[in-house]
């Protein structure tokens, strides 16, 4: 399996498609899933292809890793919650539906399940999400 240049994340990164950004260092970069699960459920991807775990490299791995972190524990802070819940799925069979590495950061609260899949968010509430996780962070 190879790695198609035109994937949506790939667009993001070029700057394509607009995304609601909230953190980016040299290898990598997160933005808020435009169908959350939970509030604040973001994504945090290789700024370098990779299509999923399968073929990424350890140095990606733990850029993305180190990111991921990062940005849990500012969830955590940001939207007062009690856990993250992290997902990454590889291949088809495996539930990926977008080809560029990705790692799901979703903060939870005590109880709360995840909301089921696939209900587009209002982009005003996604753009003040960013927002505060971006001040968590600052
Ligand atoms: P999966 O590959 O199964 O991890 O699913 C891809 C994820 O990307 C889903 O949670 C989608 O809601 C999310 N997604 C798809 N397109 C966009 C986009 N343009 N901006 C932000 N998130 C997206």
């Amino acid at each position: 399996m190879s790695y198609d240049n035109d994937n949506i994340f790939a667009r993001i990164l070029r700057g394509d498609l607009p995304c609601h950004k909230v953190y980016e260092d040299a290898d990598t970069f997160a933005f808020l899933d435009i169908m959350p699960r939970s509030d604040g459920h973001l994504l945090v991807i290789p700024k370098t292809p990779a299509r999923n775990l399968l073929d990424a490299s350890p140095a990606q791995m733990a850029a993305v890793m180190a990111t991921v972190q990062k940005l849990s524990r500012a969830a955590m802070q940001a939207f007062g919650a009690d856990g993250v819940t992290l997902q990454q799925f590889n291949e088809a069979a495996g539930g990926q539906e977008v080809f560029h590495l990705h790692f799901h950061v979703l903060p939870r609260k005590d109880g709360q399940r995840m909301r089921p899949p696939g209900t587009m968010a209002d982009s005003d509430l996604l753009a003040g999400q960013a927002e505060k996780l971006r001040a968590v962070l600052a």
